[in-house]
């Protein structure tokens, strides 16, 4: 059997629509036999997770993708072969969990001035147990016909600088490294592409992020054209990191992301399971 891994998608534990059951269900449907479930500042979706995988012979590698700050900017970090059970990365979870009701709280008041109530219970509802993320305010907008698309949703009210948008203290990006490298996990730069940053900040980015003690980076995301897995490959091997691929599978309605539907690494990327333990 020809080995396919998906190192980066959301179950409902943090902003997809499936559980985590039916999450490694489809991914064993696509090929995948390796399969990293990275919600969102959580790993509660785990535990279900590995049920299915184990029943399903498919290997699950425990992952989380945390939000951080560096340069007043957010950037996610994912999290690979980490020991979800490790004291301060749950704690820290615990408290990121605080941290984005509290921001849900700020969105929802703010839409609420702008003639658009009801967000808050609508979003708790939506998230139920798992982590609310700015999606679910994306998909309430959607329902309250005030906006057609999760991308309007976020140009026209929830992307920074627009009328919802509140700005959140997330971890520096050193002590989200360090939360996962202390729970024995490899810490990975997710959809490095993705912050339109310039040569020079990317350098800036890259180099600390290495010293902080990271080790890998996306070069393969779902929608990249050749010349982006190029620029992305050519990063990666230029900073000594170890490649990932990943699809940020969240739901079934979008086309172009599937789960295990991912370009090849390129030949010269070291893969960043060779660092699995
Ligand atoms: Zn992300
Ligand atoms: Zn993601």
């Amino acid at each position: 059997m020809t080995e396919l891994y998906d190192l980066h998608c959301h179950s409902n534990a943090s902003d997809g629509v499936l559980s985590p059951t039916e999450l490694v269900q489809r991914a064993h449907q696509q090929g995948v036999t390796s399969l990293a479930l990275t919600d969102h500042d959580t790993v509660a979706g785990l535990p279900e997770a590995q049920r299915c995988a184990t029943l399903l012979g498919t290997k699950l590698i425990a992952g989380i993708e945390l939000s951080t700050n560096w340069q007043n900017k957010c950037f996610h970090i994912v999290g690979l072969d980490i020991d979800p059970t490790y004291a301060p990365l749950a704690g820290a979870t615990h408290k990121l969990q605080k941290t984005r009701l509290e921001r849900a709280e700020k969105i929802a008041l703010k839409l609420e001035k702008k003639r658009m109530p009801g967000a808050f219970e609508a979003v708790k509802n939506a998230a139920g147990e798992g982590m609310i993320t700015r999606t679910h305010f994306a998909e309430f907008l959607i329902s309250q016909n005030h906006v057609s698309t999760q991308q309007e949703a976020f140009d026209r009210y929830l992307a920074k600088g627009k009328a919802a948008y509140v700005s959140t203290s997330w971890a520096e990006l050193e002590v989200a490294i360090n939360w996962i490298t202390g729970a024995g996990g490899i810490a990975v730069l997710a959809h490095p592409l993705r912050y339109k940053l310039t040569a020079n900040w990317m350098k800036r980015l890259l180099t600390e992020f290495k010293a902080a003690g990271g080790q890998g980076m996306e070069v393969i995301t779902s929608r990249m054209n050749a010349d982006e897995i190029r620029m992305a490959a050519d990063y990666a091997s230029r900073f000594d990191l170890a490649g990932s691929v990943g699809s940020d599978f969240h739901n079934q309605a979008n086309p172009y992301v599937e789960l295990g539907r991912l370009a090849p690494l390129p030949k010269n990327i070291k893969p960043v399971w060779e660092l699995f333990g």
